[in-house]
């Protein structure tokens, strides 16, 4: 399924011209145990509704930058280079 996202470079775009980079995560402390690495390199929420994650726009500005969508609609909610922190939790079931 095909949506618009806006890049803040380039403006509205169909999904077809950016590559989707995954969940926005934080990265764990160097030395984390393997477990915590693991979990951070292989496990993915895969949430039905609100995602905050990183998209590359491949066939424009070739800049990645950050989108908050609901995965259920594909609603973008917003795009910016960074999102600001989220209170309750990133990837929160919405
Ligand atoms: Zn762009």
């Amino acid at each position: 399924m095909s949506f618009l996202i806006d890049c803040p470079l380039c403006g509205p775009r169909e999904t077809g011209e950016y590559r989707y980079g995954g969940e926005l995560q934080t990265r764990p402390l160097p030395d984390s145990p393997v477990s915590t690495w693991s979990a951070y390199l292989y496990e993915r929420t895969n949430v039905a509704g609100i995602e905050r994650a990183w998209w590359f726009h491949r066939a424009g500005c070739r800049r990645w930058f950050q989108v908050e969508r609901d995965t259920r609609t594909n609603e973008v909610i917003r795009v910016g280079w960074t999102l600001p922190a989220l209170t309750t939790g990133a990837g929160a079931d919405g």
